[in-house]
């Protein structure tokens, strides 16, 4: 349980980030909350040979909303996205997904940008952050570009940022007025990771949907969206809720481990599914 040895830096700012990764080369490693990462190291699951800390890096904890945005900086903490006043009234679903993290000590160290940068399909937040269409704003030595969640995360612990890039922000359009959410969470124990979780946010019309997303955790290699449950209740009914709940294991992979086999996964799914429509119609 003791890391490899490795060199430390610490990083000022987002540009001296950058710089000391492109020095460091494919082995040196960003270091924020250090909760996934550390505990990889001390198994030498990884071996960075040098680690760059930008938990005190300046302008990157920021909660903020601009133009119908939300502008997530990548050190916020999951216990600040959970206490975020702007986060309560503008989008519920994410302050509450983030109070649901693990437990008081990983929701105050650990950082929105290390869970999305992780890319661990049982991340609580990524399958939100997917399920809101969130952005996420990645700085390199080209310069900022800009990737949406649906092509950010791109296999089991991969996401689509470079060896040399900082996740700086995370973009999230404020759901529309009058929409309703659910973050269905389901755990041994109140502090464990989900074995499986379905984020949903529903658009109500005069007829009853008008648009509902629906975001999956640990139902697969990445987090998904429930694509067909999606399809069936763009212009449904209230009452199409339980029968396109049923779609929600089509098109996933969901694993199998000391926790549930893919079978249960793929029950859970269904059942969180109509659980989350639900409550998020109730909230309409
Ligand atoms: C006991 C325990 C229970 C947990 N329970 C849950 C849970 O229930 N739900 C849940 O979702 N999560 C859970 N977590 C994980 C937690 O959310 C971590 O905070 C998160 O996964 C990583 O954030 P971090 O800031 O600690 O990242 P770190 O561990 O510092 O980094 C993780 C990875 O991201 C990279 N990285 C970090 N920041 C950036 C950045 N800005 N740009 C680019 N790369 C970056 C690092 O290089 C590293 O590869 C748990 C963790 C622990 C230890």
């Amino acid at each position: 349980m003791i890391p490899a040895a490795f060199e430390y830096r610490r990083a000022a700012s987002v540009d001296e980030a950058v710089a000391l990764l492109a020095e460091g080369g494919e082995d040196a490693k960003l270091l924020a909350g250090g909760h996934s990462l550390l505990p990889l190291m001390k198994l030498r699951l990884a071996r960075p040979s040098l680690l760059v800390d930008i938990d005190r890096a300046a302008g990157m904890r920021h909660i903020d909303e601009r133009d119908g945005t939300l502008a997530i900086g990548a050190l916020a903490r999951h216990q600040d996205l959970a206490t975020s006043d702007l986060l309560r009234a503008r989008c519920p679903l994410l302050a509450h997904a983030a109070s649901l993290v693990g437990d008081p000590q990983v929701r105050h160290r650990g950082t929105a940008g290390g869970s999305v940068a992780h890319a661990d399909p049982a991340s609580d937040l990524c399958a939100v952050l997917r399920c809101l269409d969130a952005r996420m704003v990645v700085q390199g030595p080209a310069g900022r570009r800009t990737v949406a969640a649906a092509d950010f995360f791109v296999g089991f612990l991969e996401s689509a940022l470079g060896a040399d890039e900082v996740l700086v922000e995370i973009l999230v359009p404020v759901p529309a007025a009058g929409h309703g959410w659910s973050y269905q969470k389901f755990t041994r124990r109140a502090i464990d990771w989900a074995i499986v979780g379905v984020a949903a946010v529903v658009e109500p019309s005069p007829e009853g949907i008008a648009r509902a997303a629906v975001g999956l955790v640990n139902m697969g290699p990445t987090p998904l969206r429930a694509a067909a449950v999606e399809a069936a209740l763009r212009g449904a009914p209230r009452t199409a809720v339980a029968a396109a709940a049923a779609s929600a294991p089509e098109g996933t992979e969901p694993a199998a481990d000391i926790h549930a086999d893919a079978e249960f996964r793929a029950q859970l799914a269904t059942v969180l599914t109509r659980r989350a429509l639900e409550e998020a119609l109730s909230r309409c």
